[in-house]
């Protein structure tokens, strides 16, 4: 049988990949650093300016008194900004803070503790790569948390980004892998998305039908269930890992 090379050439030049999404917390910075530094001007800024509220909970009690604003709140599960906004409203409350001062209050510990949220430190060699994966693929952020790609030195890099908040649902829902796929219209099976979480986003992923790399930064042991595509425990190792999967697809 006569083969024609036409169709088969652009089924071949359609597959490659082009996209990358990436996870944002523990896989381009260790997120806990600026989370602890955020806590701690927040706490300070409640102390300094409306004395009563957070001074009245022992640290066990703090979290018991989160814990029952998160359970009263469920619609607010995937929205952590509007979540922690709440607690710090009704801390003042309880704190005896009218409702308007608490509502102020909450606005203006939340700013103080996004803008130290935004302090974070890259992987060394992140930027780097990102620079260089930049040049050749379109760059996208999935996060369930509230770190804004668009306020780090990765912004210019970085071509969309979707939060769960944005989204209305966390990854693995397979509502913000859609809107990787809505936002870039290519094939699931041109995207690579990049995260550390095993369930989030490397099964989230795979069963939208992406490929996926593990970024292990701390050598973890995979839980059980099928692996990434590609596992790297540095940055440094995902140009090459990306064109292995562009090479074996
Ligand atoms: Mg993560």
């Amino acid at each position: 049988m006569l083969r024609t090379r036409g169709p088969n050439a652009a089924k071949i030049a359609k597959m490659t990949i082009s996209v990358i999404t990436f996870d944002l917390d523990n896989t381009l910075w260790d997120v806990e650093p600026a989370l602890i530094k955020a806590e701690q001007v927040q706490q300070q800024w409640l102390l300094q300016h409306r004395p009563g509220a957070v001074d009245a909970f022992d640290q066990e009690a703090l979290f018991e008194f989160k814990k029952s604003v998160w359970k009263r709140h469920p619609e607010l599960l995937h929205h952590v900004s509007q979540m922690r906004t709440q607690m710090l409203y009704e801390l003042q409350i309880a704190g005896g803070y009218s409702e308007e001062d608490a509502h102020i209050g909450a606005q203006q510990a939340f700013d103080v503790f996004l803008v130290a949220r935004h302090k974070v430190v890259f992987y060394e060699e992140a930027l780097s790569v990102l620079e260089r994966l930049a040049q050749r693929y379109t760059l996208g952020a999935l996060t369930n948390g509230n770190a804004d790609i668009y306020k780090t030195d990765a912004a210019d890099y970085f071509d969309f980004a979707f939060s769960a908040e944005y989204i209305g649902a966390s990854k693995p829902h397979p509502a913000m892998f859609q809107a990787a796929l809505k936002q870039t219209g290519v094939a699931a099976e041109q995207i690579i998305h990049v995260g550390d979480d095993p369930e989030h986003d490397i099964r989230g992923a795979r069963d939208m039908g992406m490929h996926t790399i593990w970024v292990n930064t701390r050598q973890k042991t995979w839980p059980d269930g099928d692996r990434a595509d590609r596992e790297v425990e540095n940055l440094r190792q995902l140009p090459k890992a990306i064109l292995d999967i562009n090479d074996h697809r």
